[in-house]
């Protein structure tokens, strides 16, 4: 017999249902001859319950450092305040910077009106409004930075392509919001373009989120491949998953260059815990996308393949179950073991997935590029101050000194000064923006400004510089239309 080297990767069973569904996900990977070598770590509640805010042993760091690959069964987050989230905890440690989950109907054997449906989602992972970076920064205003970078956007949108071509999908589309966001999700955009021409066996497409998330909604079988920043990907990926009517039946990966993890995009449903009721489709075909991140696609293939064809024949938990279309009522343990008798079968409706020609694909790297020219034209102070627009104008003008005058002043992105409208709402938070007519201003003179400021009494909650690259301005013209 040929000696086939195993793939080390790290488990874990979770809480609730955890335990039941992860068994019965190993025993149909294993039956179908995936090689794995597998380091058992443990996480949540009970990781929690010894004291350990974030879920984790310290020591489980070192497995998944080790192997790499993290097979994750759903935790218990308990209640109350101290305890860290587990997986924002992993992704962000890790560098997991892409969310994959995959969005497909199994009509008519799982209700849903988009029979049609097959979609993945490539969401961001880790940057826009996750950063976690907020302040309250007056009275009456909060702020939660949207940080977006050019290799974090270089590097997922990539990993869009490259996860296409890899798994024969046709098209990519992007959805942004970079008709109000121009620098962010402008940033996005634009890499997303340059991304795309290097990939002319794809199609690739654009929309902004709110319309591209109504055609979703509507009609998600006009979708292949969508990538998105976070925010926009934490929220359709679930509606994606839901219109599909399989919630309880999709899994999900997320890559990160060094380390992924790949798990069911449900809870532990603790009602369920130890009854042998749990549905372990989600956790399974997770199982199938690590199969093909570590290159037993042809292993994948024949998991995900018995997995339809026991759908098919109406194999189904209760979840799923429908008097008319299931045949069999089963437990976890009785449906694992019903994928494993159909192990070489193909589904006969349902369309077979093709992983054998797969390659796997390397996670995409950024390219070094050259630093832009940066200069430094102009700053933005923003005050804190209640009373009229003039008034404050009139106090700023009065520290102006040196290359720096007085712009503008804006209330959350209006322009009210000068020539502003008496009817805009105005709350305790100004920008008051000082340039000097477009040319450099040393930053002694932005750091001079802002003595003065503090001298005559104003309120400055912070400064934000603004600077070109390359001659282009790097910042927002702020007029608020
Ligand atoms: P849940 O996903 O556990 O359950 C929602 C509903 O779906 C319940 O009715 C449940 O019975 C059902 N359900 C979920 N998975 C099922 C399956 N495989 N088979 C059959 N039915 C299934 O969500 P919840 O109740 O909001 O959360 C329970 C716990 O799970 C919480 O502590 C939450 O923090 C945690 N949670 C963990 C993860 C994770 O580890 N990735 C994700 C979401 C929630």
């Amino acid at each position: 017999m040929t000696q086939v080297n195993k793939t080390p990767i790290t488990v874990a069973y979770g809480d609730g249902i955890g335990p039941d569904i992860m068994h019965a996900s190993l025993d149909v990977l294993q039956a179908a001859g995936a090689a794995l070598d597998i380091e058992t770590i443990q996480i949540g509640e009970a990781v929690y319950r010894r004291g350990l805010t974030a879920g984790i042993e310290p020591a489980a760091w070192d497995s998944l450092r080790r192997t790499k690959v993290f097979y994750k069964a759903p935790i218990t987050t308990p209640q109350g305040g101290g305890f860290k989230s587990l997986n924002v905890t992993v992704r962000k440690a890790l560098g997991l910077y892409a969310n994959v989950r995959p969005c497909a109907a199994y009509a008519p054997f799982v209700a849903t009106r988009h029979p049609k449906m097959d979609v993945v989602i490539v969401r961001e992972n880790e940057e826009d409004l996750y950063a976690g970076i907020e302040h309250r920064q007056t009275d009456e205003v909060y702020q939660c930075l949207k940080l977006v970078s050019r290799p974090g956007c270089e590097r997922i949108v990539r990993y869009a392509f490259e996860y296409a071509r890899a798994h024969g999908r046709k098209k990519v589309t992007g959805f942004t919001k970079d008709n109000i966001m121009k620098l962010t999700d402008g940033l996005f955009h634009k890499v997303f373009q340059e991304v795309a021409a290097e990939y002319p066996d794809i199609e690739n497409e654009h929309w902004i989120v709110d319309i591209g998330a109504a055609k979703l909604a509507d009609s998600p079988e006009q979708f292949d491949v969508i990538v998105m920043p976070n925010l926009y990907g934490d929220i359709l990926s679930d509606v994606a998953a839901q219109i599909a009517g399989s919630v309880g039946l999709a899994g999900s990966a997320n890559i990160g260059e060094h380390v992924s993890m790949f798990e069911a995009i449900h809870g532990s449903a603790p009602r369920l815990a130890g009854q042998d009721a749990a549905n372990p489709s989600g956790l399974l075909l997770a199982g199938v996308m690590m199969l093909n991140h570590i290159g037993q696609a042809e292993v994948a293939e024949r998991v995900h393949n018995a997995w339809l064809a026991t759908l098919e024949d109406g194999v189904h938990t209760k979840d799923i179950w429908r008097e008319g279309t299931s045949r069999e009522r089963v437990g976890t343990q009785a449906f694992a073991a019903a994928v494993i008798e159909r192990l070489g079968q193909e589904p006969q409706q349902l369309a077979p997935v093709r992983y054998g020609a797969d390659r796997p694909f390397a996670p995409p790297v950024s390219k070094p590029r050259p630093a832009a020219r940066k200069e430094t034209v102009g700053v933005d102070l923003f005050v804190e101050w209640r009373g009229a627009p003039e008034d404050l104008a009139q106090t700023l003008k009065a520290i102006e000194q040196g290359p720096l005058g007085l712009k503008m002043i804006t209330n959350r992105g209006v322009k009210v000064w000068p020539d502003g409208l008496p009817e805009t709402f105005c709350t305790d938070h100004w920008r008051c923006r000082f340039m000097n007519g477009g040319g450099p201003v040393p930053l002694t003179e932005i750091a001079a400004l802002s003595a003065r400021a503090a001298e005559a009494g104003v309120a400055f909650i912070k400064t934000e510089h603004l600077c070109t690259f390359d001659g282009e301005p790097g910042f927002s013209l702020g007029q608020g239309q």
